[in-house]
């Protein structure tokens, strides 16, 4: 009878440990299915919690773009006000740190959705806001998000499960790309 192995390696291993801690890694994975299956009141509470999780590890390439999850799941839950509060609080960290091309470039694709979503008020009073917190003289230039190198990333992070969109991806180098939500580097093809 052939041996059992009782740690069978599934798929290729991550380049590095993922930066969130494992049980915040586990909540993320679920929080992404729940978003797949349309159950966004949940999957905002996890994005939520893991957010601030990240916040206060100081994970500050993270934290903003789960805040921003936690907003979108929220205000396709239909909790508007909450979400739209969550939306700003990820941002800000941007603003913090003076990313203004980060920034700027997350807010007006959160501007996009909320349009899509049909919360055109929403899409407006976050393009205001945009405008209001951006300063008149900041250097757009100064914090570029780098742009996608010809290549094939997999749909779904490797690690968490995420949705990998080009527009949100940030490449570490033109074979590397990182996980917006678990901050795993993934090799593109
Ligand atoms: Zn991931």
């Amino acid at each position: 009878m052939p041996r059992r192995r009782r740690f069978a390696p599934k798929g290729p291993p991550p380049l590095h440990r993922p930066p969130l801690e494992n049980r915040a890694h586990r909540a993320l994975q679920r929080a992404h299915r729940l978003m797949e299956i349309g159950d966004y009141a949940n999957a905002g509470d996890i994005f939520d919690r893991v957010a601030r999780g990240a916040h206060d590890r100081g994970l500050m390439r993270q934290a903003p773009r789960l805040y921003l999850q936690a907003g979108r799941a929220y205000i396709l839950a239909g909790a508007t006000k909450q979400g739209f509060g969550l939306l700003q609080q990820g941002l800000q960290i941007y603003a913090g740190s003076q990313l203004w091309g980060q920034f700027q470039q997350t807010g007006s694709r959160a501007v996009d959705e909320l349009q899509q979503f049909g919360h055109a008020d929403l899409a407006k009073d976050l393009e205001n806001w945009l405008q209001e917190i951006i300063p008149a003289n900041s250097k757009l230039a100064e914090s570029p998000i780098r742009s996608a190198p010809n290549r094939q990333l997999p749909i779904t992070c490797t690690s968490c499960g995420g949705p990998l969109k080009p527009n949100e991806i940030e490449w570490l180098n033109p074979h590397t790309a990182e996980c917006p939500y678990c901050g795993i580097a993934i090799h593109a093809e």
